[in-house]
């Protein structure tokens, strides 16, 4: 069976379940989403695009985000960023603060909130919170070859104004010295970052590259190092998605970040990436509705990596 005809026969599978999981509230402009939504795009290395349901409307992406702005990251400093943060899956909600303490404001690894707050702290590095989007948004659209990718204003207000336990986790990091630049400066990028809004397609074709050693298959343009490429997907696999990480690694077998907007993307190394969004979350933030398709794909394509 081909790639296309998987998708459109994941769509119906998951057809029955549409609205289940609970949207996020505590960001009050995510409340008002449409549960009903499904969408799915996976993207192959020949530049194909395989979709179904609502895969070309804009949502937003969250905690994927943390995926970009990691690689943006090692980039800026490469592996000096493992001083500042783990790569040990924390066991622990999205927002905890329970370890930092214990751990000398070191946070557990990448994709939390406390480590994606240092890694945004090293996007920014001598610039200003402004340049550090510019550079991540230039580096999206470039990859996701689609000029029009942005960020939701409106969305980045909404979680800064009711952002009380992120300005918690980097004031106290900050007091453990492990966040150089300003407090709201790290947080103004952060919130930002998280508002971005893209598709599924345009979401899978951007990560498209973590599928193939760090290289865009459709460009050649190499983004990544194959080292750091298999680093983050392992990342990806171990810490993805909170303290759901070993369930979804159980269940779906691929590298994967969710976002409590509802959208979860994977790497399916050597065969192309896919993108999901389905608002419904289950306890730990991961899409209800997204996670139930991924498994549908994956029984479908073989594409876990544990074969
Ligand atoms: N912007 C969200 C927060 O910081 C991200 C959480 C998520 O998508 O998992 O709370």
């Amino acid at each position: 069976m081909n790639i296309e005809d998987i998708v459109g026969e994941v769509a119906t599978a998951v057809e029955p379940h549409r609205g289940e999981g609970k949207v996020a509230d505590y960001i009050p402009a995510l409340a008002c989403i449409d549960p009903m939504k499904f969408g799915i795009a996976v993207a192959t290395p020949d530049g194909g695009c395989h979709a179904a349901g609502d895969a070309h409307e804009g949502f937003s992406v969250q905690s994927i985000s943390k995926v970009f702005t990691l690689s943006l990251a090692l980039e800026n400093v490469g592996d000096a960023l493992w001083q500042r943060v783990g790569r040990e899956p924390s066991g622990t909600s999205f927002n905890s603060i329970v370890q930092l303490e214990k751990e000398n404001g070191i946070p557990r690894n990448p994709l939390i909130n406390a480590g994606a707050i240092v890694v945004t702290d090293h996007l920014i590095d001598g610039n200003d919170a402004d340049a550090a989007i510019d550079w991540l948004l230039r580096v999206l659209r470039d990859h996701a070859e689609d000029a029009s990718i942005d960020f939701d204003a409106e969305v980045a207000r909404s979680e800064s104004e009711t952002g009380a336990r992120n300005r918690s986790l980097a004031w106290f990091m900050k007091s453990f010295g492990n966040l150089e630049n300003d407090v709201e400066t790290v947080l103004s990028a952060y919130f930002r970052h998280c508002a971005l809004r893209l598709s599924c397609a345009q979401l899978a074709r951007a990560a498209l590259f973590l599928a193939f050693d760090g290289k865009d298959p459709v460009t050649g343009e190499r983004i990544l190092t194959p080292q750091r490429c298999r680093r983050i997907n392992a990342i990806m696999m171990s810490c993805g998605h909170y303290d759901n990480s070993g369930d979804f690694a159980f269940r779906i077998g691929l590298p994967g970040k969710s976002g409590v907007g509802g959208g979860i993307l994977v790497v399916a190394p050597g065969e192309g990436t896919v993108a999901v969004w389905s608002p419904g979350l289950n306890e730990a933030g991961t899409s209800k509705v997204g996670a139930l398709a991924l498994e549908a794909l994956v029984e479908r394509t073989g594409w876990s990596v544990f074969g």
